[in-house]
């Protein structure tokens, strides 16, 4: 039996989308088996690659056949040219070979069959790889050199639009238009900027709303980040900020995008309207250099770093001490009267004060019912769904108007009604976010306390992971104790206040 695979390949050109490369090489080896195999090939025995990976473990089609080969006796896989199987990576090329090789499995091209148990084979099949690959890397650079002269006329040219966009055409090239997201983007940098919350709480609020990120199901603190950060939003094209770097881990070709020097990227104006103005993103990245850096080499060691102040305004230095417990003292200890007090004892009156706290939320969360939210949540997702039928229909109407089925007359009529029921909808919308966030909010702030009640209590927790639980349920904390002069052996107790978001 015979196993047929296709894919299309750069090589092909971007004036055929894959469907019609496919079709066009599936009749190509169909009436290479009529007349050379004896018949055509079933449908079961056809696999279609349809995603474009470069490796074998990004093409899953690929991987079918190399399992398919080795469990059952296939005689030959049929392909266009060898390029098919393999863009000419080393590792992939040694895998295929060895597969096919050692199954005694065919390679069946129209102009020549490659036998890999024969040595002369194997060496014409190889080269044919590497031929590939050149012509691959060729065409990449030639692409890149496009790309980069596009992006500099502030073109979008990535594959997908930053949330809160959509890519769109305008003339030959590619830029984006703020679409029914923007309004979330807004309400992240006002919660990020303005109400002060973290990126944790940030992508715990956008779940809890069932807003969906672009790539994945959940919204994280990393990903709030990097929105938090990306230019794109005030109407910037950023290019090369994360180059995709491909290295070898355990045989395997592993791609990452580390993010790049800052002399090799590229920041231009872009065509695009922004989102968010200058100055609110000024804001956002002011508000990412407050954060304490972590020092890579020794770690953070005081989890109340960039938290806990000193009621002078300046903040808590921890000292570690050569023969006694660690210390947190005032930046501006000589002169601002302030006497410091040891880490533990202060984190022991920080965890009663969190757990007083979270008691107080509990008891308020306990007089709300619990299923107004559930039936906010649930009128914001039907009227999300209507909406986003509606964007369906927007998009018919506008082929309708191409395809000459609507007059101009007809289309204008439609395109008001719809525009009158999107307005609608959209408002309805707001409206039922702005009744469901209250009640998350309490939720949340009561899971954040916890959450730092809980890393404030575990040992074995590290000081960045405490201090990032606690950046999230609370917003600072002040520490005052004053300087008792007549008698230092009895010092005044210290006192903490502390400010929720
Ligand atoms: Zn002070």
């Amino acid at each position: 039996m015979y196993l047929i695979y296709l894919r299309k390949s750069r090589a092909d050109g971007e004036h055929e989308s894959v469907e019609e490369v496919l079709a066009k090489h599936y009749r190509i080896l169909q009436d290479y088996a009529v007349s050379k195999l004896g018949g055509a090939i079933p449908e079961e025995y056809i696999y279609r690659e349809v995603v474009s990976g470069e490796t074998i473990q990004d093409r899953p089609e690929m991987k079918k056949i190399l399992d398919r080969i080795q469990a059952e006796d296939i005689t030959g896989v049929l392909v266009v040219d060898p390029q098919r199987l393999s863009r000419g990576d080393l590792s992939d090329c040694g895998t295929i070979i060895r597969a096919f090789r050692y199954t005694d499995t065919l390679i069946i091209t129209p102009p020549k069959t490659y036998d890999l148990a024969e040595k002369f084979d194997r060496k014409f099949f190889e080269m044919e790889l590497m031929r590939g690959n050149d012509y691959l890397e060729y065409i990449k650079e030639i692409m890149n050199r496009g790309r980069l002269a596009s992006v500099n006329e502030g073109n979008f040219i990535g594959s997908v639009p930053p949330f809160g966009y959509d890519k769109i055409k305008v003339g030959k090239s590619y830029t984006l238009a703020p679409n029914a997201e923007a309004d979330t983007v807004r309400l992240m940098f006002e919660l990020w900027t303005k109400e002060g919350l973290g990126t944790t709480t940030i992508a715990n609020r956008l779940n809890a709303l069932h807003i969906r990120p672009r790539k994945s199901e959940l919204w994280s603190s990393a990903s709030v980040r990097d929105m938090l950060r990306n230019p794109v939003y005030i109407g910037k094209i950023r290019w090369n900020w994360r180059k995709t770097i491909k290295k070898y881990e355990d045989g395997e070709l592993i791609s990452s995008r580390p993010k790049s020097k800052k002399e090799d990227w590229i920041l231009v104006d872009g065509k695009h309207e922004p989102i968010i103005s200058e100055e609110t993103f000024n804001a956002s990245l002011a508000k990412f250099g407050a954060v304490p850096k972590v020092k890579a080499a020794s770690g953070l060691c005081n989890p109340f770093a960039g938290i806990l102040r000193c009621s002078c305004g300046r903040p808590m230095i921890y000292q570690p001490q050569r023969a006694s417990a660690p210390r947190l003292h005032c930046a501006y200890q000589m002169r601002c009267g302030n006497r410091s007090a040891t880490y533990a004892e202060v984190e022991e009156e920080v965890i009663k004060a969190l757990r007083s706290l979270a008691a107080d939320l509990k008891e308020m969360l306990n007089g709300n019912s619990a299923e107004t939210p559930k039936a906010h949540k649930a009128i914001t997702a039907n009227l999300q769904k209507e909406l986003n039928a509606l964007e369906t229909q927007q998009d018919r109407l506008y082929e309708f108007l191409e395809q000459g089925i609507y007059t101009s007359e007809v289309f204008v009529k439609r395109n008001a009604a719809l525009a009158q029921r999107r307005k609608e909808l959209q408002e309805a919308i707001e409206e039922a976010k702005a009744m469901e966030i209250t009640d998350i909010d309490y939720q949340q702030r009561y899971i954040a306390l916890q959450e730092a009640v809980k890393v404030l209590e575990d040992e074995a927790a590290s000081a960045e992971e405490k201090n990032r639980l606690l950046r999230a349920a609370v917003k600072a904390i002040t520490y005052h104790r004053e300087t008792d002069i007549r008698d230092k052996w009895h010092p005044v107790p210290f006192s903490l206040e502390i400010s929720l978001f």
